[in-house]
């Protein structure tokens, strides 16, 4: 694990909300926003999950973090919990898209419901998310942030997830058009893209249960999987003054994978 790069405070104060953050990924990026000072809140469906995050969060790294309750899929739910977070913290100031599905399936056997199922969840639920944070982005003293979680297979196309990688080509899409239109108000939206991120459940299901991690490592130029840490560095990079000059703009954190076509 990488540890903390960043100056303690550097996120003093500011108020942010993770979607997905309860597992993986996310964790590791609500981890080190409250450990850099901000105020997180994770929201997901399973209370479980983010109850356990929370006590986990508390006992190991001595951090504060609220949790709420959410479908990202329900434009009416994610209005609520927005709204929440903000009249219980003064504000929102950081906006991070993360949750997401998926689940392997050629395309031809694809059904209207799973393709529907990611499309929802991925896409639709980062423009209600970013469509409910807005007034307080652009209200945010500290200068409004949202970063949503991509992949370097939106690049690319996703043969056998191709539903993923349409949902994730349209975040990194909406996210250059929210760069433009919301500069003037303060806003940077940007996205990072990872590739295949050790521990999580995706890495498990796409390449460990199948048999395919050696494949994979030896594809990827830097020769290993990412750490969920490498992704939560990057994000607070892009959260914190250093970011304010950048938007629209994609980070790759992929090893150097899918520049990789042989030589
Ligand atoms: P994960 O552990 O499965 O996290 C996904 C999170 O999304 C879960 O906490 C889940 O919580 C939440 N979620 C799913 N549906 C939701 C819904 N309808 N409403 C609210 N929350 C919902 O996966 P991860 O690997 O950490 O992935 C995190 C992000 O990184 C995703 O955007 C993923 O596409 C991206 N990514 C991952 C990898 C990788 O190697 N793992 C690579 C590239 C990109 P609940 O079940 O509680 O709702």
């Amino acid at each position: 694990m990488t540890n903390n790069l960043f100056q303690a405070d550097l996120l003093d104060g500011r108020v942010a909300l993770v979607t997905g953050g309860a597992t993986g990924i996310g964790q590791a990026i609500s981890r080190r926003l409250a450990q850099l000072g901000a105020k997180v809140t994770i929201a997901s469906r399973n209370p479980t999950a983010l109850q356990d995050a929370c006590e986990s969060f508390r006992r190991d790294d001595d951090l504060d973090i609220a949790w709420k309750r959410l479908d990202v899929r329900e434009d009416g739910q994610v209005k609520m919990v927005i709204d929440e977070v903000a009249a219980a913290h003064g504000g929102l100031d950081i906006l991070i898209n993360n949750a997401a599905g998926n689940f392997i399936c050629p395309t031809a056997e694809l059904s209207p419901n799973g393709w529907r199922a990611v499309i929802d969840i991925d896409l639709n639920g980062t423009f209600y998310c970013c469509r409910h944070a807005y007034p307080y982005l652009q209200a945010s003293q500290s200068g409004g942030r949202i970063i949503s979680i991509s992949t370097t297979r939106a690049n690319t196309g996703w043969p056998g997830a191709a539903h993923a990688g349409a949902a994730k080509a349209g975040i990194q899409s909406l996210m250059r058009a929210l760069a433009v239109e919301w500069g003037n108000d303060g806003i940077r939206a940007n996205f990072i893209s990872p590739g295949p991120i050790a521990g999580t459940v995706g890495v498990q299901k796409l390449y460990e249960d199948l048999g395919r991690s050696e494949e994979m490592r030896a594809q990827t130029p830097i020769g290993r999987f990412g750490e969920a840490d490498e992704i939560a560095n990057a994000v607070a990079y892009l959260a914190s003054p250093a970011g304010d000059y950048i938007t629209g703009a994609e980070l790759a954190i992929d090893g150097g994978r899918q520049w990789n076509f042989g030589v």
